[in-house]
C-alpha cells in the first residue's frame, strides 16, 4: 500500500499534485511519501511486536540521511555495508547502539570506525575478517561485539543478481562450518559473541525460504547454547519483497506468523533488515518526455531520467510501472522506453503498452524508492536527481540536484598539463 494515487485525474504524492513537484524542483526527480515510509516501516514494529526486536533499516537501498532520521526517530536501527553508510546513519541521527554492519569486504579504516562508534554488531562474514577485527579491536583496546553472518544454503527463488544465501555465493558462513568458527571466536580475546545473522536474498516473494533458513540457524543456536556460547541477537536479515507488476509478496506480519513458532520463548533480541520493502513503493522517479521517435518498426518515448538514475531495468531486467502524471484519454501506443545516455541497455521499459504522451508531459516511473537514487550515477556526466520527501500537504527537498560543478568536485589537473 502506497500514498500515490489520481485524484481528479492527477497523480498525487499524498496530497500535492506531481505535476506541482516537477514543475517547481525539475525533472529527473524523486519523490518519496512519508505516510508510506511510515507505514511499512510501524508494519514491522508491529509483525515483531511479541518479541524484543530492532528493525534495522537497510540503509543501501535508500542511504538519504532525511529517511534513515525518520526511522531512526521511530526506533528503528540501521543495516550498515561500509563506513560511508556508518557514516550517514550516524548523521541522520541514528545511535550507533542501533547499527549493524554487513559486508564481505570491509577494511581495517572501516572497522576502526565502526568500533570507535561502538556499533552494536559486526555481522561477520568469514574467518579472516574475525580474526582482522579481533586483531584492530586489541590495538584498540576495545572488544569488537559480533555476530558470525551464516550462509544456510537455502534457495530464495529470486533473481541470480539477488540472491546470496546459496552456498556459491560470496556471503556468509556456511553454516556447517559456523559452529567452528564460533569456537575461535569464543577464545579470541578482543572478540565478544552476541549474536548470529543471516541474509538469503532479495525480493522474496514466499515465507518458506526465510523458514526454511530459519529452521537450519535456530539447531545451530542450540548446539551453541548447548555449548555455552550465549546468543542474544538472532538478526534475520531482510529480502521480503514488493509488488512492481503482479507480484503477491507476503506481509511483515505474514513474516512474522510464519517465524514465530520457531523463535517464541527463546529469549532472543530479534533484528530484521527490510530495506526494500520499505522504501520501494514509497517512492516514484518522475520523467520528463522529451522526444517520441519513431522508426519503422519501433517507437521511442525518450524520456530525461536514464539508467543513471534508475539502473534496474537495465541491471536487472526489472520491471517498473510507467504512469502519466496526468491521465488521459488517448489512445494507447506500444513502445520502449528509453532514457538519454550513449547505452542500448539504457531504457526504463521495453515494448510497454502506455498512453500516447507529448514531449513536455511527465511520466512516473513506480516503485522507484528502493535501489534508485542510492544505485545512481554520474554516468555520461549527468548530474543526479533531487529528492524531495512529501508529507501531507507539505513537501521538502531532501537532496539538491547536482550541478555541473558538482561532477567536478575532487577533480584535479595535474601541473604539467
Ligand atoms: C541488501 C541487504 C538487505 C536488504 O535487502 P532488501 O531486499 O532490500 O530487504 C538486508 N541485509 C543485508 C545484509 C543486505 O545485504
Amino acid at each position: 500500500m502506497h500514498f500515490f494515487r489520481y485524484k481528479n485525474g492527477e497523480l498525487h504524492a499524498e496530497d500535492v499534485p506531481v505535476r506541482e513537484l516537477a514543475e517547481t524542483y525539475g525533472t529527473p526527480l524523486f519523490v518519496y511519501s512519508h505516510a508510506t515510509l511510515l507505514r511499512h516501516f510501524m508494519a514491522y514494529k508491529k509483525a515483531f511486536s511479541d518479541f524484543p526486536h530492532i528493525i534495522c533499516f537497510a540503509m543501501k537501498a535508500n542511504s538519504n540521511s532525511a529517511i534513515v532520521r525518520l526511522f531512526a526517530k521511530n526506533g528503528g536501527g540501521a543495516d550498515v555495508v561500509s563506513g560511508g553508510e556508518i557514516y550517514r546513519a550516524l548523521r541522520g541521527g541514528m545511535p550507533s547502539n542501533r547499527i549493524v554492519y554487513a559486508g564481505v569486504g570491509k577494511t581495517e579504516k572501516e572497522i576502526r570506525f565502526a568500533l570507535k562508534e561502538k556499533i552494536l554488531m559486526f555481522n561477520v562474514e568469514s574467518e579472516e575478517e574475525l580474526v582482522e577485527i579481533d586483531r584492530i579491536a586489541g590495538l584498540m583496546e576495545l572488544k569488537a561485539p559480533v555476530a558470525l553472518r551464516v550462509n544456510p544454503d537455502v534457495d530464495p527463488r529470486t533473481h541470480p543478481y539477488i540472491s546470496t544465501g546459496l552456498e556459491k555465493h560470496k556471503f556468509g558462513i556456511p553454516i556447517e562450518e559456523a559452529f567452528e568458527y564460533y569456537k575461535l571466536a569464543a577464545k579470541l580475546h578482543n572478540i565478544k559473541v552476541v549474536g548470529i545473522h543471516k541474509h538469503i536474498g532479495s525480493q522474496i516473494t514466499q515465507v518458506s525460504p526465510f523458514v526454511d533458513a530459519l529452521k537450519k540457524v535456530m539447531a545451530l543456536v542450540d548446539k551453541l547454547s548447548r555449548c555455552g556460547v550465549k546468543i542474544k541477537y538472532l538478526d534475520i536479515g531482510g529480502g521480503l519483497g514488493i509488488t512492481y507488476k503482479d507480484e503477491e509478496p507476503p506481509m511483515p506480519h505474514d513474516l512474522a506468523r510464519g517465524l514465530a513458532p520457531i523463535l517464541k520463548n527463546r529469549g532472543l533480541t530479534i533484528i530484521t533488515e527490510p530495506g526494500r520493502s520499505i522504501t520501494g513503493n514509497a517512492g516514484i522517479l518522475v520523467t520528463k518526455v522529451l522526444y517520441l521517435k519513431n522508426t519503422k518498426n519501433k517507437r521511442f518515448l525518450i524520456v530525461d531520467a536514464g539508467m543513471n538514475d534508475l539502473v534496474r531495468p537495465s541491471f536487472y531486467d526489472a520491471y517498473h510501472h510507467i504512469l502519466p502524471v496526468i491521465k488521459s484519454m488517448r489512445k494507447t501506443i506500444i513502445a520502449d522506453v528509453v532514457g538519454p545516455i550513449c547505452e542500448s541497455g539504457d531504457f526504463m521499459a521495453k515494448d510497454r503498452e502506455v498512453k500516447a504522451v507529448k514531449p513536455g508531459e511527465f511520466l512516473s516511473v513506480m516503485s522507484a524508492g528502493a535501489y534508485g537514487f542510492s544505485m545512481s550515477s554520474n554516468y555520461n556526466s549527468r548530474p543526479r536527481a533531487a529528492e524531495i520527501l512529501v508529507k501531507g500537504k507539505e513537501h521538502s527537498l531532501i537532496r539538491k540536484r547536482e550541478t555541473y560543478n558538482d561532477l567536478l568536485r575532487g577533480e584535479v589537473i595535474p601541473r604539467f598539463l
